[in-house]
């Protein structure tokens, strides 16, 4: 049976805007040692966007009429921030054939006879897409402020990259650091690179960051963690994410996140402020100390 200061618990956390899914979750919370973070939509609002376009090789427009008729197809926050760039640019959007999806890295299309890869360095250059030196450097620059650049190829060759940003949400920076307060190592977890993930990172005061990381190796992470003794929270808001709630000790998820994602948490951020994450673990203290 459940003991009554738990069952109070869920009906305080309702009160504090936290769904908790069941009275097992608040009893874990209370001995976590460790919290994960999704960077994109987590962290961040998880609405990018374009902040900078910089064509190779082809007017402005073309670009953007050229990546937008790739991304139409897809449902990426970066994919929907070039259609929105591209349809507030008034530029006329082609039509485009074959759209195909590379989990965490990019996307692909054919417009107008041409192939159209856009994503990370990685992905183009798997493709046998050359990435100049002025090109790396630009990109680089951009990342080092926390933009993703997403790069453009048309053809055999790079034709331009696009900037995009997303801002944080008002209190991840105070959450993250009462969560430290509290005695949580904080880690964050993500598929955009190297640079972008540390310049937000260090935005937010999280020194542990795994970036790069694969949709299907975010689970294989909490688990390392969990492996060397830690108990885990992952906080996450994507259909990407689901795997790692599952996986974590407690699964917490953001409310507006994708539905696959708030199936998978123990717990559910109905205002999607992380703040209410540092409420679920100050209340579990509450509730355990209460019982023991
Ligand atoms: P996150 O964990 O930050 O939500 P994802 O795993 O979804 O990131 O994607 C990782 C990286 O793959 C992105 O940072 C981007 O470089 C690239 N990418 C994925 N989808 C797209 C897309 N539709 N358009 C451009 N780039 C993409
Ligand atoms: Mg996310």
């Amino acid at each position: 049976a459940t003991p009554t200061a738990v069952t109070v618990g869920i009906g305080r956390g309702a009160e504090l805007g936290l769904l908790i899914r069941n009275g097992e979750a608040l009893e874990v919370s209370e001995k976590l040692t460790a919290i994960v973070f999704d960077k994109t939509g987590t962290l961040t609002r998880g609405k990018p966007d374009v902040t900078d376009i910089i064509p190779l090789g082809m007017p402005e427009d073309r670009l953007l009429a050229v990546a937008a008729a790739v991304e139409r197809n897809s449902q990426h926050p970066l994919g929907e921030a070039v259609v929105r760039r591209a349809e507030s640019a008034g530029v006329g959007i082609p039509a485009s054939k074959r759209f195909t999806t590379f989990s965490g890295r990019g996307v692909s299309a054919v417009v107008e006879g041409e192939e159209v890869l856009i994503g990370n360095q990685p992905f183009l250059e798997e493709h046998g897409i050359a990435v100049p030196p002025e090109a790396e450097r630009e990109i680089a620059a951009l990342q080092d402020k926390g933009k993703t650049a997403v790069l453009v190829a048309a053809g055999a060759g790079l034709a331009g990259i696009l900037a995009i940003a997303d801002t944080l949400k008002p209190t991840t920076k105070s959450a993250i650091a009462e969560l430290k307060r509290m005695g949580l190592a904080v880690t964050m977890i993500t598929g955009d690179n190297e640079r972008t993930a540390n310049a937000i990172a260090r935005e937010v005061g999280i020194e542990d960051v795994h970036a790069g990381v694969l949709p299907q190796e975010k689970a294989l992470e909490v688990r390392a963690l969990q492996e060397r003794g830690a108990v885990v929270a992952f906080v996450g808001d994507g259909i990407n994410d689901a795997p790692a709630l599952a996986q974590a000790d407690v699964g917490i998820a953001i409310g507006s996140g994708t539905d696959v994602a708030i199936e998978s948490g123990d717990i559910v951020l109905i205002r999607d402020d992380l703040t209410d994450a540092v409420a679920a673990v100050e209340l579990s203290r509450k509730v355990m100390s209460r019982i023991k």
